[in-house]
């Protein structure tokens, strides 16, 4: 009241929503220390915009509790969550707050810690290892583990293409022309594959290619998969990615394309899903068998409402098509948690692995996963 701040305060048992309306630099500093207080877990910040009134300016700050019966009786039950969605029912259109509060009432927003049931037993020991043989075909690759961290293994090993001197993809394909990129890039995947035979890695292998590449030359997608057979490598083991970017240049030349890579047993993965343009839409022209989610999604997701809810739609609308889910560019322990809690067990990132040049990197299997 003293800072002249109004809103809100519903509490469902477990989780606390608040709204507070006030002036910018004074609900910055409430919130920074609001932050500060480690009495607070698990903060989201849902909404933060300009609005052209208060919603709650007839009180200070008014607490409604949604909450089981029995613990319902124990708390002052003169504002009534009834009384006071009644009020909320009189007034069109609601706020953008109020619906938010609206859609927290009817149970959003409260996602269950670990609701994965994550195995028992101790995670795979794969030992890291470096290659000795240096391939003198002139290609170079990083390797990085996506894990699954309901069976603690690495799910996959994606081959990632560097310089000589360790230098970026962008570096290596960037000062080609487009059809020496192409080149390139099949063939330089031809070697991912011999070096995933000396390393004895017979997992999931994911291998990055331009759509285009495969495209304009039809033979590489059997290629690819007739030189892992020639050694020894299962083909139903290779992911081709893409990214959702390039896929959305052409629907029915990429539809082709999926098929192609189907029939010649193979799997096909959408990455950086989310960063392009066509999103959730880019589902309903075609299938892949699974999805990465872009790092720009990922990051931050623990304290991000709007990502959060972008990401739960991600996971519903997969789960209905089949497809898996897979989190990229995982970083840090809070988002891994809340992507856990989600229920996604596919994870990709530093936070477990960084790709280690022409090797298997060590994966840091965090003491909380370990410990559950
Ligand atoms: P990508 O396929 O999405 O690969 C993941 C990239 O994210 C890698 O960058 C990896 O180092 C980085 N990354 C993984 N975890 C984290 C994290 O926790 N934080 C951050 N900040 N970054 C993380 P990299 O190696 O620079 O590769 C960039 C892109 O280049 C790749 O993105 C892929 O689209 C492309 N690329 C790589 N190899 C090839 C290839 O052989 N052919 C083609 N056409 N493209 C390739
Ligand atoms: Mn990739
Ligand atoms: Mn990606």
């Amino acid at each position: 009241m003293q800072l002249g701040i109004t809103g809100l305060l519903i509490f469902d048992g477990t989780h606390f929503f608040q709204i507070l309306e006030g002036e910018l630099g004074v609900l910055s500093k409430l919130m920074a220390s609001i932050h500060r207080d480690n009495r607070h877990s698990d903060l989201v910040i849902l909404l933060k915009e300009p609005a052209p009134k208060r919603d709650y300016e007839k009180w200070a700050m008014r607490l409604i509790v949604r909450a089981p019966e029995s613990m319902t009786k124990k708390i002052d039950q003169s504002r009534r969550l009834s009384d006071f969605l009644a009020e909320y029912e009189e007034e069109v259109p609601l706020s953008r707050a109020k619906l938010i509060a609206k859609a927290f009432i009817d149970g959003a927003w409260a996602a269950d810690k670990f609701k994965v049931r994550l195995a028992k037993e101790k995670a795979l020991a794969i030992k890291p290892q470096q290659l000795k043989i240096h391939k003198s075909d002139g290609h170079h690759f990083a390797f990085q583990p996506i894990v699954d961290i309901k069976r603690m293994q690495i799910s996959s090993l994606e081959a990632l293409i560097v310089g000589a001197d360790g230098s970026s993809p962008c570096e290596v394909l960037d000062k080609l022309t487009s059809s020496d990129q192409q080149t390139l890039d099949v063939d330089s995947k031809l070697t991912a594959l011999e070096m995933f035979r000396e390393m004895k890695w017979y997992g999931f292998m994911s291998l990055n290619l331009l759509p285009m590449a495969l495209l304009e030359y039809p033979d590489s997608v059997k290629m690819i998969s007739q030189h892992a057979e020639y050694l020894g490598l299962n083909p139903d083991n290779v992911i081709i990615e893409i990214t959702e970017q390039e896929a959305i240049n052409n629907y029915p030349a990429f539809n082709e394309l999926a098929n192609l890579i189907r029939a010649n047993g193979m799997r096909l993965a959408i990455d950086d899903f989310g960063a392009g343009h066509a999103g959730l839409s880019l589902l309903a022209e075609f299938q892949p068998h699974m999805l990465k989610i872009d790092r720009s999604i990922i990051f931050g997701v623990a304290n991000h409402g709007p990502r959060q809810a972008i990401v739960g739609a991600i996971i519903y609308v997969a789960l209905r098509l089949g497809i898996e889910v897979i989190a990229e560019g995982v970083d840090n322990e809070k988002d891994l948690k809340w992507l856990i809690s989600a229920g996604i067990t596919k994870i990709q990132g530093f936070y477990f692995a960084k790709p280690k040049f022409e090797g298997i990197p060590n994966v840091a299997w965090p003491s909380f996963l370990v410990e559950n």
